[in-house]
Formats: structure tokens, sequence, C-alpha cells
């Protein structure tokens, strides 16, 4: 899939916010909007003091970064305001990177910060490259996806390096700012806000909200839309159950931007669920208690496939299997939702 760039529609139609001007690179407004304040807190409660309402914010043009397919097709972000530019993830591979890093200088702004959505290598890897020589760029994440990421980077360095080779970035750079889940940054007069939900794709999934003239949600891994999803961490049921709480959540945001494949609404939940699901109903079938042969993998992949005939990152099918018969041995069938189990 080659690089591509989406320019936003929407205009701005309010005079330019003065301020903006004259405020440092990085203004964060209102931290620590724990959603530990539960379903009877009140908006106003939970509502930073922010000085510029989204109907005032300027219209951000959003650049798509799609990493090569030895980069498995990673989506970074490179979100152009005003005065600078938010990265939201990265790339995998130190080409990738390296490709990421270009646009950014080609777009001619400084970085104001990188915002991640969770601790897998094809999301943060990159992040040494778009800092390089920056050193006083934030690099933002909730505490969990901050630990995530600090437990598990040697191992999937001396799991995937033999692989990947030169392009296993030699050193990774990790989030140097934790935030807790629903907190609030204000960067470049645009509003940011990390929303958790804890174990999915990974063992901590989080998505970003931008709010401008509309809404966006940057949704991580919790959508690979069009693509074989990995599911080695073994938290389907989980994964599933945010998929749906999203279609209510995510219901004021204009486009859903994944971690993989292409921007859309609220129908790339849809795709992720039943992709799940389906994937769920083969290892089922074919799982003898908590494990998968090698034959029956082979099995899998070639009902993956034929399911899913367009679909990329095909090696993610095998690569998954132990983990998905080892949860659903331990849980209440193949989906979670229809055995009842969304509350
Ligand atoms: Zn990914």
């Amino acid at each position: 899939m080659t690089s591509r760039a989406r320019q936003n529609s929407f205009t701005q139609t309010h005079p330019k916010d003065r301020r903006a001007r004259h405020a440092p690179r990085v203004f964060v407004a209102a931290l620590l909007l724990a959603e530990a304040c539960g379903p009877a807190a009140t908006d106003g409660a939970k509502t930073p003091t922010v000085s510029a309402a989204p109907a005032q914010a300027p219209a951000p043009v959003i650049h798509v970064v799609t990493g090569s397919t030895a980069g498995l097709s990673v989506n970074g972000y490179l979100v152009e305001g005003r005065a600078g530019v938010v990265a939201v993830d990265s790339a995998l591979t130190v080409s990738d990177g390296k490709a990421l890093r270009a646009r950014l200088d080609a777009i001619g702004k400084p970085l104001l910060a990188v915002l991640l959505t969770h601790g897998h290598p094809d999301h943060y890897n990159g992040v040494s490259a778009l800092v390089a020589g920056r050193s006083d760029v934030p690099v933002y994440a909730t505490a969990a996806v901050s630990r995530v990421i600090r437990e598990y980077d040697a191992k999937k360095e001396a799991q995937w390096k033999p692989m990947f080779g030169a392009e296993w970035p030699m050193t990774r750079t990790f989030p140097n700012h934790e935030l807790e889940a629903g907190a609030t940054l204000e960067i470049d007069g645009l509003k940011w806000t990390v929303r958790g939900v804890g174990p999915g794709e990974s063992h901590a999934d989080t998505y970003w909200v931008l709010e401008a003239a509309k809404r966006y949600a940057f949704v991580g891994d919790i959508v690979l839309h069009g693509e074989h999803a990995y599911v080695a961490d073994g938290h389907t049921t989980a994964w599933l159950g945010t998929l749906h709480r999203l279609h209510d959540d995510l219901a004021n945001v204009s486009t859903l931007y994944p971690g993989h494949g292409a921007a859309g609404g609220r129908e790339l939940l849809d795709w992720e669920e039943e992709y799940l699901t389906a994937y769920r109903a083969e290892v089922d079938h074919l799982r003898q208690g908590a494990t998968i042969s090698e034959a029956d993998k082979k099995v899998l992949e070639s009902k993956m496939k034929e399911r899913y005939p367009k679909a990329g990152l095909e090696f993610m099918i095998a690569l998954g299997a132990d983990a998905e018969a080892a949860e659903l041995a331990g849980s209440h069938g193949p989906n979670p939702l229809q055995a009842g189990g969304s509350k």
C-alpha cells in the first residue's frame, strides 16, 4: 500500500487564535482527568478549562503515512496544525521510520508531540526517527501503555530482531510523559483526549480523540481495517467487548483512523468484530482443549485466507492460534456478545 495524504475539507470560519502565536510550543491545558469519576460524574466536572473550544479550533491536516509491507503496513499519522505537527504512532522498521521523518520534515513545521495508542513495536519503533535531534519533544502515553512498552521491549527485540536484522531500530524511544486514561492535552490549539479501554489487541489499548471543528478518533489496533489481526496477546474476548462499547462511545466522532488499513466511520468497528468472531469460531472448531496442532493451523490459515482473500498480514493467522485456543478454553464460547457476555 502506498503512502497517501488526506486533507480534511472543512474550513476555518473563526478569527485566528492570537494566544496560540504567543504560547509555548506545547501548552498542556489540563491533565489528570481520570475516567475513574464514574458514570455519575457530570460532564462539567470532567471537562477541562481550555480556552480554545472545539468550534474555534483550526482545521488540521491529517497526513497518513503507511509503512511498507515488511513494516506491517502500519499507519503513522502526522496531524498538521497551525504551528506544528502532532504524530500519532509511528513505524516499525528503520526504513519506514526514515520515510516518516522525511514526511514530517517536508511539512516544514516543528514536531510538537508524539502520542502513542498502545505498546506494540510497529507503533513505537519509529519514534526514535521522529524525535532524532529533538530531545525536547514530549512522547505521551497512558501509564498502562508505557508500562507495557517498558516491560516487553527487550522481549520483542529478542523475538523479532533476528527476522528484521538491521531494519530493527538499534534504540527505541519510550514515553517520557505518562497520563491517566481520560486526560486531555491542548496542543497547538487542538484538544486531544486519551481513552483507556484495557486489554484487547495489546495488553493495554487506548485511543486518542482529536477535537477540532469535527471529532476524530485515532483508534490504534482496536481496528486493523481489512487486515488479519494480531491476537497473540490473548484478549479477544475483552477486545470484542471494547468494539461493542465503542459504537456508543464514538457516536459523535466523524472519522476513525485505524492502526492498519483505511480510515472510515464506525463500520470499521463492525469489520473488526466480524473478523474476530470468525477467527474465534474457526479456532474453536479446530482446537483440542487449549491447544491447536500445527496441521490445524494450516487449516485455519486456508479458511481465513478464503474468507478474507484481500487481507494482508497473513502470517498473523497462525501466529495467534495458540493464544486464541488457550483463551477460548478458558472462556464461554467464540462470541461473548452473542453468549450474553456484553455487560
Ligand atoms: Zn499494529
